[in-house]
């Protein structure tokens, strides 16, 4: 079992986009009350008091949309300043990033892993809902120019949808150090999208892309969910990542931490999640905090030998929180 020391954090869980398997538009959702979130100083103190001295040091910031965060920037300079914080990133649609790639960079973050589906302005509207293909290029160039690194392309294959520019996302990695990562789509928020379409695995993708370019196993493999491969002189990676077909629960090195301070095990499992938000504020002190989440990580390893002992697939099952809540 992987050492557990990855904590993914939701700041919110609004976003300006519309994606149609996580928000579809029209749909309603019971958003956080901005009194629910926890706050910049109460995130930052269970980092430092919490989770950091249990042997955390990696963190990643996503949402919802995180650049839609009131204070980012600063949150970005409190986190990246903790003497604990080894590794920050961040996980945006890139919407609001040109002008924010460089203060971000400059408040100390590192890694961004931006969502990009299409280069189809129109196939990229319909699955976003949104026009904004041309911003979310200019958004990507930004955090290029600046500096980011590593920069990570994250594609959601649909079938029918966008599965037929596999190829020119995966040549997007030849010429740029930047690293396309395709995700199997999973039953997660719109679940009657999934029944219809279907998903595309990581095999079939790795086996039409290796015919056209080659494709050669990358020595890049970090200790995450994906399995990365390279085009033959590529600057950058091809990651996949195949929560679907495959079960990679004894990979699993993270926990969650939603927008208003529940943590959660395993993405996928709904049991066991506790709420720091209302022990913190309830004045429990940071040794209680520290052993709520010590249990929740005890928990956690049992749920994953089960998962893994059982041979349990995504396929196997449904959820009802999209993404966005959760903390993608
Ligand atoms: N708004 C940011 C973004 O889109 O990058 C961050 C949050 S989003 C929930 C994080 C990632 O989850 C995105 O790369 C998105 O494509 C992915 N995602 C959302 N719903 C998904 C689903 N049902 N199956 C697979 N990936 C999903
Ligand atoms: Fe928003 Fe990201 Fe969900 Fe798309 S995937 S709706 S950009 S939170």
């Amino acid at each position: 079992m992987n050492t557990v020391d990855y904590l993914r954090i939701s700041l919110i869980d609004r976003c300006n986009f519309r994606c149609t398997y996580c928000m579809p538009e029209g749909a309603e959702f019971d958003y956080i009350r901005s009194k629910e979130m926890l706050t910049n100083d109460e995130l930052i103190q269970l980092l430092r008091e919490v989770f950091i001295p249990l042997g955390f040091h990696k963190f990643r910031l996503t949402g919802g949309e995180p650049l839609l965060r009131k204070g980012l920037v600063d949150l970005v300079r409190a986190i990246s300043s903790l003497p604990g914080t080894e590794d920050l990133a961040i996980t945006t649609n890139a919407y609001l990033l040109e002008d924010m790639a460089r203060p971000l960079y400059e408040a100390g973050l590192r890694r961004i892993n931006i969502s990009l589906d299409s280069l189809d302005r129109n196939v990229f509207r319909e699955i976003t809902g949104r026009d904004h293909w041309q911003k979310v290029w200019q958004g990507i160039l930004a955090a290029h120019e600046v500096g980011f690194d590593p920069l990570k392309l994250n594609v959601v294959v649909i079938p029918g949808v966008n599965d037929r520019e596999v190829l020119d996302l995966a040549a997007l990695s030849i010429d740029r150090a930047w690293h396309v990562r395709f995700i199997e789509f999973m039953p997660i928020g719109n679940t009657e999208l999934f029944a219809h379409k279907g998903w595309v695995d990581s095999a079939t993708l790795r086996a039409k892309i290796s015919d056209r370019f080659g494709l050669l196993e990358s020595n890049c493999r970090g200790n995450g969910p994906a399995d990365v491969f390279q085009i033959p002189d590529a600057k950058g990676t091809l990651g996949f990542i195949s929560q679907m077909s495959e079960c990679f629960c004894d990979r699993c090195n993270r926990v969650r931490l939603s927008a208003d301070g529940w943590l959660r095990p395993c993405l996928l499992n709904e049991s066991g999640q506790i709420d720091l938000k209302t022990s913190l504020r309830s004045g429990q002190d940071d040794v209680a905090l520290r052993q709520q989440v010590r249990e929740l990580l005890n928990l956690k390893a049992e749920i994953n030998f089960k998962e893994r002992d059982r041979g349990i697939k995504t396929s196997d099952q449904t959820y009802t929180r999209t993404m966005s809540q959760i903390g993608g």
